[in-house]
């Protein structure tokens, strides 16, 4: 204690940090303190320098990166410092954690080795207690079977997993500061909560900044937060006063756009002439060992002209199985797709031109689904070229600027490349190269979930004028429950490809019929300091798809299981206006 004293207040000095690349400056005379102990909230857009901020402290930069201004850890000035000092002020003092295990961690090296030789570096103990110490540091962290898993390799590993390894990883030498990037944007809601329950428990007085794009996260686990807008800090103070009075308009627009699950939205209403009608879709692939891998099992829904339905669930539960089925772009194991009275071919190339043109589908990556080769006013017009080969070329170039100016982008798009557009241009041209056929179906697939703010909510002002103007009907995929509160009619949850409920909008919200349900909702961050923090509100993750558990597929994670749950399938019922496939709903006040 006598040592800590003596140290200087403040564990980071951060001062006119300016980043370049060429004449560019991504980060521009940037400064801020972090305090022992406490953790900073560091949120912008993307593009707006956070990363780089961050990976300028401990020096990871990229060579062709010009940093100047000043970076004193512990006093020391780490700009400049030589790579052996960095290094060692890396391994020692501050601990990494970035949002893709996979990339940090060494894919041929088991992970008990891989953090051995942390230990070993860093004389935290000999090779012989190394492996003590590590099986303790994987328990900490909440790696379920640490001993066994110490040999595992991290493919081996499910993405929560990972990304506990890589917690333990930068924990283990005990850091004074642990910078943590997006650390769960690439997980579920449900393991996101028990990541970020556990970097409160683990970190002891480890300062921690947070880099993010998510308000909800700061709020529940943030001191302080620093606001960059375009390489610039444009804010900082405590979270508290800044949620509650911004300084800067853009704090402002960051909080006014931060999706919130706690409040009802007004949506206007759909759901009139059933347009699609799925009975009893089961989805099936080969597996290793002859097993079979049962992907969706036997789901009925129902989409109405207008409406929004939303398919909700953690990675695994078989949403984006169950859309591929729909689309033919799968096989079917058993079941059918009713579509404008009509029974649908299972294979989407056996299906009519008519019939292909009125589903359209929208994924995740934009730019993935776009050809790289392709100038947008051709991506977008080469729909047109298959399902209406009449056209002129004049009606051609017409058609397509109304669907771009549809979703908001203008002439000056047209000659671009996918790469010379952001994530969210690039969406709203797959957007417009999905509607410029007037579909009666856009399945979004994850559709904005690479989006940051502004630009999610473009997409979805785009999607709610589509249904306005055309009574256009969406089966929207998404993890985000949020999202799916401001803009679907009804949501159908599932869980390992089975029906878990399916309510409209406003009950499932408000009274959420199933423990499963009722978790994914409690487990989203709420952009609002004033909520307090909140536990995670189920341990464990999805089990393996090839190996289910009998009875409720649910049971092992249920708090409120009992003996029925682990024997019997519950069948999906009528409860309240609503489905609900759980033994005890009734009798459960969720
Ligand atoms: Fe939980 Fe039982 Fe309901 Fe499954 S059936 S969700 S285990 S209470």
């Amino acid at each position: 204690p006598v040592r800590r004293e003596a140290r200087p207040v403040n564990l980071l000095n951060v001062d006119g940090l300016t980043v370049r690349y060429g004449c560019e400056a991504v980060v521009d005379d940037v400064s801020f303190v972090i305090r022992r102990g406490e953790s900073v909230g560091l949120v912008g857009e993307s593009g707006s320098g956070k990363t780089q901020t961050a990976l300028a402290i401990p020096g990871l930069l990229p060579e062709d990166a010009r940093c100047s201004g000043s970076i004193r850890f512990e006093g020391a000035e780490l700009l400049g410092a030589s790579p052996r000092v960095l290094g060692a002020t890396r391994a020692r003092h501050i601990g990494m954690v970035f949002q893709d295990p996979m990339q940090a961690l060494n894919p041929y090296l088991r992970i008990g080795r891989q953090l051995s030789e942390v230990v070993v570096r860093h004389r935290l103990a000999n090779r012989g207690e190394a492996r003590r110490r590590v099986v303790e540091m994987l328990q900490k962290v909440g790696l379920p079977d640490a001993g066994r898993q110490y040999d595992a390799y991290p493919h081996q590993l499910s993405g929560g997993m990972r990304q506990r390894v890589l917690l333990a990883s930068a924990l283990i030498a005990e850091p004074d500061l642990l910078i943590a990037d997006e650390p769960t944007t690439a997980l579920d809601v449900t393991v996101q909560a028990q990541i970020l329950e556990l970097l409160e428990t683990v970190r002891d007085d480890t300062a921690l900044l947070l880099i993010t794009h998510d308000l909800g996260v700061v709020a529940g686990h943030c001191e302080r937060m620093l606001v960059l807008e375009q390489g610039r800090l444009v804010d900082a103070g405590a979270t508290t006063s800044l949620f509650a009075s911004p300084n800067h308009e853009h704090t402002r627009a960051l909080v006014a756009a931060a999706p919130r699950l706690d409040r009802a939205v007004e949506l206007e209403p759909a759901g009139g002439r059933s347009v699609l009608a799925v009975d009893g879709l089961s989805v099936s692939f080969d597996a290793e060992r002859r097993a079979r891998l049962r992907a969706v099992v036997d789901i009925d829904l129902t989409l109405g002209a207008g409406e929004s339905l939303a398919v909700v669930g953690e990675s695994g539960s078989g949403k984006s199985s169950l859309v591929r089925g729909i689309l033919g772009l799968v096989p079917v194991a058993s079941g059918r797709v009713v579509y404008a009275g009509a029974t649908l071919d299972g294979d989407v190339q056996r299906r009519a031109l008519a019939v292909r043109r009125d589903l359209q589908l929208v994924f995740q990556d934009p730019v993935g689904a776009l050809d790289p080769q392709m100038r947008v006013r051709d991506a977008v017009a080469e729909p047109l070229l298959v399902h209406e080969p009449a056209l002129s070329s004049g009606e051609r170039v017409a058609r397509v600027g109304t669907a771009l100016r549809k979703v908001g982008l203008g002439e000056e798009h047209l000659p671009r490349f996918p790469h010379e557009l952001s994530g969210g241009q690039a969406q709203r041209v797959a957007i417009a190269r999905a509607l410029i056929l007037s579909p009666s179906i856009l399945i979004c697939d994850e559709a904005v979930a690479a989006l940051d703010g502004s630009a999610r909510a473009r997409v979805l002002d785009v999607l709610r004028a589509a249904q306005r103007e055309t009574g256009l009907s969406i089966i929207f995929i998404s993890h985000d429950l949020a999202v799916v509160r401001s803009l679907c009619h009804r949501v159908l949850v599932m869980y390992m490809g089975r029906f878990v409920e399916l309510a409209d909008n406003r009950a499932l919200f408000a009274r959420p019929r199933h423990p499963y349900t009722r978790a994914l909702i409690d487990a989203v961050p709420v952009p609002d300091p004033r909520a307090g923090r909140r536990p995670a509100p189920i341990g464990g993750e999805v089990s393996s798809l090839l190996n289910p558990p009998a009875g409720c597929v649910f049971h092992p994670r249920c708090a409120h299981a009992a003996d029925v749950c682990r024997q019997e399938r519950p069948l999906p019922r009528e409860l309240d206006g609503g489905r609900v496939a759980c033994h005890r709903s009734e009798e459960l006040a969720l």
